[in-house]
């Protein structure tokens, strides 16, 4: 195996995975693409064992700290590892993520289980070329009647991955539906967004849901309608608006399937000129779910993005009725909890309203933080209480 030399160590024996190109003592232009690398300090101590990208910043991750294999058994012990770290708090669950990359220590791989469904995806040039043990073992664990390959993430091509889906066992002819705390819907992992489904955002949905009890409310950026739906299952009415045709006509079906079609009414939109419609007509709102997708790609696009959420959050707020609840969320790495809070105090400063934190929320616990690894945490969620 190939040995790389680190100059600077501090962040890796803090806990972190990462390599950066500037902690190697020699270049990175040395080290195997895709392959493993074990890494010492300058006296030649064993620091662990990792994979390699040359043409990365992050040149190696760290996938053990100590000196064992790398193949099926090692992908069996972490991923036997992950579903003990859920059982704490899943139950019964048939959908979760089963693995979350570096927070599950497996960076580069992400699995999210949709009844008898896998949806996997692979991120990194290193984990791409243990594909074949990961899925060997994957399906060995969990024996799924799918497994699904969703390599379609941006962050491939800055691995220089190509981007791809396909189906690599059993069929979609009959769509995974899932059960989300008694509300079901069905996934389509091959046209969806991500691996097909934000199960990020359940618990968040669960906390809100149980603040709300009837009422009318508007869900944007509603996906496939799973906010829409778990409020219209207590009562409510809910408008929701998304840009998507597909993420619509899925909704609808998600509604049918829970037997509230009656109570939500989707809408294929633009969620900031629908706002400003709505804020022209003066309508108001008892509740408002506002769940963007990712204004952040990158730290130099920041203060464009922190425009975009002011913009959605203030006109969100306007919409409100007196002490109406907001649920807030920004999935952008980049954009820190104190950045976002700071956003939303602009937002409701240019709405000219007032706003108590009912609870601060992150990512659902199937999608662990690691302490040592900041860029694991990435979900901020924060209900509102607006007059
Ligand atoms: N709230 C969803 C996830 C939202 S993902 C859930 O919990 O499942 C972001 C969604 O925003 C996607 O469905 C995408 O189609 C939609 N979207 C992106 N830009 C939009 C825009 N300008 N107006 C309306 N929808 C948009």
């Amino acid at each position: 195996m190939h040995t790389a030399i680190l100059n600077r160590t501090s962040r890796i024996l803090g806990g972190h995975l990462w390599v950066f190109s500037n902690e190697l003592a020699g270049s990175p232009k040395a080290l195997p693409a895709g392959g493993l690398v074990e890494l010492q300090d300058k006296k030649g101590t064993f620091l662990g064992i990792g994979y390699a990208n040359p043409h990365s910043l992050i040149s190696i991750r760290i996938l053990t700290r100590q000196k064992e294999e790398i193949g099926p058994e090692f992908f069996r012990k972490r991923i036997l590892q992950a579903l003990e770290y859920r059982k704490r708090f899943l139950g019964e669950r048939d959908s979760y993520r089963a693995i979350f990359s570096e927070g599950d220590y497996l960076p580069g791989l992400i699995v999210d289980k949709f009844a008898g469904c896998l949806s996997v995806q692979i991120l990194t040039l290193g984990m791409e070329q243990l594909t074949d043990a990961v899925i060997g073992v994957l399906d060995d664990i969990f024996k799924p009647e799918t497994i699904v390959l969703k390599n379609d993430s941006q962050a491939r091509i800055l691995e220089g991955l190509n981007i791809e889906k396909k189906i690599l066992k059993g069929s979609l002819d009959k769509l995974p539906i899932m059960n989300e705390g008694g509300m079901l819907l069905e996934v389509n992992p091959m046209a969806g967004q991500k691996t097909g489904f934000f199960l990020d955002q359940a618990e968040n949905r669960a906390a809100f849901s149980s603040l709300v009890s009837g009422g009318t409310g508007l869900d944007l950026f509603s996906y496939t309608g799973a906010w829409s739906i778990k409020l219209a299952k207590k009562g409510s009415f809910v408008t929701a608006v998304d840009s998507s045709e597909t993420a619509i006509s899925q909704s609808k079906r998600n509604a049918e399937l829970n037997d509230v079609s009656d109570r939500c009414s989707f809408v294929k939109a633009d969620a900031f000129d629908f706002l400003k419609a709505l804020n022209l007509e003066r309508k108001k709102y008892d509740f408002i779910v506002l769940d963007p997708p990712a204004f952040v790609k990158s730290k130099a696009k920041l203060n464009e993005a922190v425009r975009a959420y002011r913009e959605v959050n203030a006109a969100s707020m306007s919409l409100l009725k007196d002490a109406g609840l907001l649920a807030t969320s920004s999935c952008s790495y980049h954009l820190e909890k104190a950045m976002f809070m700071e956003m939303l105090r602009a937002a409701a400063k240019d709405a000219g309203k007032k706003a108590r934190v009912v609870e601060m929320r992150s990512q659902a616990k199937d999608h662990p933080i690691s302490l040592s690894v900041p860029e694991t945490e990435y979900l901020k969620c924060a209900i509102l209480e607006v007059s």
